[in-house]
């Protein structure tokens, strides 16, 4: 098997592990070998690339060096994830990147219930094995026309556009909708499913539903955890019916409480994506080996933090980080690196500091100092997600 290069990993379970600083994949590795989840090593949006100023090339090279070094020889995975325009299909697939997510969040709520969907949907019964009996009345078939109708009609034209620049070349699509106000009920997944089909999206590998209750950025899930889990079940069932593909759970970061849950009810039909969690590990290198740097970064993050917490999901509130202390040493680790609203702090900032011309620089540099703790920290963290998943 060619291992120097990402491949599709189809309808195997899989953990994405997404890697901001291009330093995480030795760790990342570790806990991945201790698993049976499909590595997906590269992995990042075009936002965060903007935010961390990495091309494509930059993010698929890291993982491809390091596992070159560390002789991985199986197979795994690059999601160019939250794909929203077809430049960014040709930029990410020209870097190697296998795995396209498309993101059609600007057309949610811009849709109608034209002609075509009524004779589609209106009068038609759907038997989903495990849920029971769906079908669409003219309301509920206009609520979700109106929110899903015209993304899906994007999704169609992404899809067509990432098979035609992929050519031969295998790849694998998810498409996500997590990023919506609302949740996603069953009726709306079952929509959306039926859609990709309709619209002949190729090569669908899975689904990001808008779950249940919270899922911010960093942190545990918050909300209830058996209507979570009654919603996924219905998710499954209606994965299992309009693929199969898989459920993938985005902000995957540090949901311990409902891991167990996620990993029972999905089984093999499995995605979680993370990222910002590995970087708050990364953090955690600095806070134990340098409180002058990580004091440093603390106070510019604690200058940015109403700027950049807008574009971000969180709860934590300005007054709450004024009111955090000032990093004083090791002892204060868990202030900033456990504790929700210093995790959040540091997670929505990590724009501003990897695009700081002094602190990314004395960043990298304390990781490749310290790599083995790197390294360490890295796996007994991830390993805590994976175990979870499989405890359920
Ligand atoms: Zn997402």
């Amino acid at each position: 098997m060619n291992t120097a290069s990402p491949t599709p990993l189809g309808l195997k379970k899989s953990f994405g592990f997404g890697d901001r600083l291009g330093l995480a994949t030795p760790g990342h590795l570790a806990a991945a070998r201790k698993f049976d989840f499909a590595p997906i090593f590269a992995q990042q949006s075009i936002r965060e690339m903007e935010r961390t100023q990495r091309t494509p090339q930059d993010v698929i090279q890291a993982a491809t060096t390091a596992l070159r070094n560390l002789g991985y020889t199986n197979a795994w995975g690059a999601d160019a994830d939250h794909l929203k325009l077809p430049e960014h299909v040709e930029r990410t697939a020209a870097a190697g990147f296998c795995f396209f997510t498309i993101d059609p969040s600007e057309y949610v709520g811009k849709g109608a219930l034209t002609p075509e969907l009524e004779a589609a949907y209106l009068g038609r019964k759907f038997e989903i094995p495990g849920l029971g009996m769906l079908q669409f009345d003219r309301g509920t078939l206009q609520g979700a026309a109106v929110k899903y109708g015209r993304s899906l009609e994007h999704c169609g034209f992404m899809g067509t556009h990432i098979a035609k620049v992929m050519g031969k070349r295998p790849f694998e699509i998810e498409v996500s909708v997590d990023e919506t106000e609302d949740p996603t009920s069953a009726l709306e997944h079952l929509f959306i499913g039926l859609e990709l089909r309709r619209h002949k999206v190729p090569n669908v590998v899975s689904i990001a539903p808008r779950f249940v209750g919270d899922f911010e950025k960093g942190i545990d899930y918050k909300g209830d955890l058996k209507k979570f889990e009654a919603s996924l079940r219905d998710h499954v069932a209606i994965a299992k019916h309009c693929g199969p593909y898989k459920i993938s759970v985005h902000s995957g970061s540090d949901k311990f409480t409902a891991y167990p849950i996620i990993g029972r009810v999905c089984g093999e039909l499995l995605h979680v994506k993370t990222a910002g969690t590995s970087y708050l590990e990364a953090l955690r290198v600095v806070a134990r080996t340098s409180t002058p740097l990580f004091n440093e970064i603390v106070e510019f993050c604690r200058g940015r933090f109403a700027t950049d917490r807008h574009s971000y999901h969180i709860s934590t509130t300005e007054a709450q980080v004024r009111s955090l202390p000032k990093f004083s040493g090791p002892k204060e680790e868990a202030v900033f690196l456990d504790e929700v609203p210093g995790r959040q702090l540091l997670h929505v900032t990590f724009g501003s500091v990897l695009t700081n011309p002094t602190l990314k620089p004395k960043i990298l540099e304390a990781l490749q100092r310290h790599a083995s703790l790197h390294e360490e920290l890295l796996d007994r963290h991830l390993t805590k997600h994976l175990s979870l998943l499989t405890k359920g």
